[in-house]
């Protein structure tokens, strides 16, 4: 990419032209690095999904281990998620939170430790089966330069027009496209109609509904929406969670009260975990945290 930007930046007015219908390479390019970073191991399999429970082992990370800035991220990290149920990870920003969503999608590869699926080891697995099985709801989600409708669809290759639009209305993003002139066919993205980041996280979110897969992680899946918003989309999470496996990364504590286990990290090491009553009882960050968004209870709002 470098050498093709150099002599393009000599162009001047026409760099910023061609430099705009780049941006769709570039970040297929962002995307294939990221790919390189992990590969199928030779005679890799398909995860063979059973109860779809998952298990961090002594998991440590690092972004860029061998770096001059190489710093570490994740220290010692284990817990389970049993099949069907949720666990929620909670903690300061920078805690590591989007790093354990981001290794359990094997965007990255585990420095030490490991993560299995129904016991098979991610690395041992192919990344196509790996990624059927998982739906993610990043924390920033990335739009193709497509009609709306191909970045539901995305979720489930060949889903009809009903299934798209019924995951819409799910995520209640059906109203907003439809209002648009070219409704499902509408493009957005860099070169189309430029979303809000809640809009955003509703395709993400209606994306991810139509896959239906057997594990989800949510990364903080509704922090860009209103309370309202928040409110009714978390519910038709919780119903989609429902039975399957969910890694559930939470900004706001009051939607993960009922979680099977909640995870407190802080500076990448699990501080304190239980359910919501055993954390309150302890008194600790968890708790402190708690009474913090009791007496701020609009995130959102606050943040303004
Ligand atoms: P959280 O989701 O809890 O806010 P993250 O997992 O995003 O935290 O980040 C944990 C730490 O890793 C932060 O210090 C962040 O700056 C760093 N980090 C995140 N992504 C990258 C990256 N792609 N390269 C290098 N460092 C990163
Ligand atoms: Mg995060």
């Amino acid at each position: 990419m470098i050498q093709l930007y150099i002599p393009l930046n000599f162009l001047g007015v026409l760099y910023r032209e061609v430099k705009q219908s780049l941006t769709d390479l570039d970040k297929m390019f962002g995307l294939l690095s990221r790919e390189r970073e992990v590969a199928d191991a030779p005679g890799a399999r398909p995860l063979d999904v059973r109860e779809a429970a998952v298990r961090f082992e002594h998991v440590d990370f690092a972004y860029d281990p061998s770096g001059k800035k190489a710093r570490q991220i994740l220290f010692d990290v284990s817990f389970e998620i049993p099949g069907g149920k949720t666990v929620a990870v909670v903690g300061p920003s920078g805690s590591g939170k989007s790093t354990l969503a981001r290794l359990l999608y094997r965007f990255y590869d585990v420095g030490a430790g490991s993560i299995r699926i129904d016991g098979q080891e991610l690395r041992s697995v192919t990344q196509d089966s790996l990624r059927r099985a998982i739906g993610i709801v990043p924390q920033d989600t990335v739009l193709f330069n497509d009609s709306i409708g191909y970045n539901i669809a995305y979720g489930r290759p060949g889903a009809s027009r009903a299934e798209i639009e019924g995951a819409a209305r799910a995520a209640h993003i059906h109203d907003f496209i439809v209002a648009q002139p070219l409704g499902y066919d509408t493009v957005v993205g860099e070169r189309g109609l430029k979303l809000s980041g809640g809009e955003k996280q509703r395709v993400a979110i209606a994306r991810t509904l139509l896959k239906n897969p057997p594990i989800l992680i949510f990364d903080e899946a509704t922090s860009a929406l209103d309370s309202a918003n928040e409110r009714a989309i978390q519910a038709e999470l919780k119903s989609a969670a429902q039975g399957k496996t969910a890694l559930v990364i939470a900004h706001r504590l009051s939607t993960i009260v009922d979680a099977h286990q909640i995870v407190v990290l802080q500076h990448g090491r699990v501080a304190e975990r239980g359910t919501h009553a055993e954390l309150l009882a302890l008194g600790g960050v968890y708790a402190r945290m708690w009474q913090l968004q009791q007496s701020q209870p609009d995130p959102v709002a606050a943040r303004g």
